[in-house]
């Protein structure tokens, strides 16, 4: 739900040119994907896609299925190609069945389960199957995100169908694991797809590659796979575009070296961790401004950065027109705040209301984010180009990861905040979105290209604040 709200915004950003001066920062360019240009061209089926020879069982011969068909058959060329060149020569051999049904028409037994009401898409491993709802599943995701969207699930399913042919998977892993491995999977085809290498898709590396990483936290398998490995954990949505960036960055290699050790080292939901039954939103007031305040001033004390004067008194800046819901004033040292503005983000995102809201994370990230800027003001960096919009997010990701109270227990949160690993998917959701603070230097500009921004906010959750400097420099 938090990513869908975040693609409503999304898709209305389409069909723009994206502008931006070509510079590498540090081996992090906001002008490329993960080494291919950014653009914001069309996403989406090709005209001229070839008829694929795929039997659909079940099939109403309509719309819905002759997408989920055409991207099965797009993700078999792919990996019959690719599955032989990472796995020693073997053969990828296409999965045996293709099932098509409805949720809302009366049950079928499929992979031991009753297709009445089951709005999903599966690969089922004991009959090396895949299965799509074309009722209800399928239309909502290509309403929301576009048809994109649709080839995204299958491709993850096709994933799994990858790791049970490879054997990249043990019997005994968790479901996390299988899940990570899924989603690089997907990622590795998708840079084929923005390669424009495919026959039946193109996908723009702008907001065509930000639509694909919103539906990801969208996906949910069926019990079936999860039975597989006796697990249910999906992780996190942070976690599952992290995999999906693996896999569109370092290829399928990287994917199929995903194990239990590298999954446990690097995800922020592990295991059967769940959040306590008291666990509340933290609401927009004075006393929470206050804790998220002190917090930044701990994470960051030792930057040697003056703390700036936090107000929600009404400010001017110069000149200069302010940014919402946070703005900094340099000249100051004075971050003034927008309540209003923020408990609208703070709301928790619903698919089934107007409201616009990210979740309190978000709010307070935004807080972060101009209190990023007075860390990097005293550091003597630039504010107002595209590497401040970098060194923001990944500055902001340092704060949050600090914040994270590790869910083996191993760690505990710096100061009295204490972030879940839901908050950072409300982040990560804001940071796909158009108008979020998080990445966006003093005047409010955002990178362009959603996948360096989460790449930047991932590399501070991960490694801290030393990269954000070292890194992003203009
Ligand atoms: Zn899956």
């Amino acid at each position: 739900m938090v990513s869908a709200v975040a693609c409503v915004a999304l898709v209305s950003g389409c069909a723009q040119t994206v502008s931006g001066i070509p510079t590498t920062l540090g081996g992090y360019s906001t002008t490329k994907v993960a080494g291919l240009p950014a653009a914001n061209g069309p996403s989406g089926p090709k005209t001229d896609a070839p008829e694929p020879r795929l039997k659909v069982d079940g099939t109403d011969n309509g719309e819905m299925d002759e997408l989920a068909r055409n991207a099965v058959a797009d993700v078999d060329d792919y990996w019959a190609e690719t599955f032989p060149e990472v796995f020693s020569g073997k053969e990828f051999k296409p999965v045996k069945r293709l099932i098509s049904y409805d949720s809302n028409a009366p049950g079928r037994p499929l992979c031991g389960k009753n297709s009445s009401h089951l709005v999903n898409a599966f690969y089922c491993p004991p009959e090396d199957l895949i299965a799509w709802d074309r009722g209800t599943l399928l239309p909502e995701l290509k309403n929301n995100f576009g048809p994109m969207a649709v080839v995204t699930v299958l491709a993850h399913e096709m994933g799994h169908a990858v790791q049970n042919r490879a054997g990249t998977a043990k019997p005994d892993d968790p479901a996390i694991v299988l899940e990570q491995q899924a989603d690089c999977f997907t990622g590795s085809y998708f840079r084929h797809v923005a390669e424009g290498d495919s026959k039946y898709f193109r996908v723009s590396t702008g907001t065509g590659l930000n639509e694909v990483m919103s539906v990801l936290n969208y996906i949910r398998d069926s019990p079936s796979v999860s039975n597989f490995t006796g697990g249910n954990a999906h992780g996190t949505a942070f976690d599952r575009v992290s995999a999906f960036q693996y896999g569109f960055d370092q290829g399928p290699d990287r994917c199929a070296g995903m194990d239990f050790d590298d999954v446990t080292k690097r995800t922020t939901l592990f295991q059967n961790w769940k959040p306590a039954q008291n666990e509340t939103e933290l609401p927009i007031n004075d006393k929470s401004i206050e804790a998220v305040n002190e917090s930044l001033h701990e994470v960051f004390r030792d930057t040697g950065a003056p703390e700036p004067k936090v107000t929600t008194d009404p400010t001017s800046c110069g000149d200069r027109q302010k940014t919402s819901p946070a703005d900094y004033c340099a000249a100051t040292n004075t971050i003034s705040l927008d309540v209003s503005e923020l408990r609208e983000i703070a709301q928790p995102p619903s698919k089934d209301s107007d409201a616009t809201g990210y979740g309190d994370f978000a709010a307070y990230a935004q807080i972060a984010s101009r209190y990023a800027l007075a860390v990097q003001k005293s550091a003597g960096f630039t504010l107002d180009d595209e590497a401040a919009g970098l060194r923001t997010a990944c500055l902001v990701g340092a704060w949050s990861g600090l914040l994270v109270e590790d869910p083996i227990g191993q760690r505990n949160p710096v100061g009295k905040l204490r972030v879940l690993p839901d908050d950072i998917d409300e982040g990560v959701s804001a940071l796909l979105g158009d108008e979020s603070l998080i990445a966006a230097n003093v005047k409010g500009e955002q990178v362009p290209v959603g996948f360096a921004r989460v790449e930047a906010f991932r590399v501070g959750v991960q490694r801290g604040i030393s990269p954000c400097t070292t890194k992003y420099v203009g």
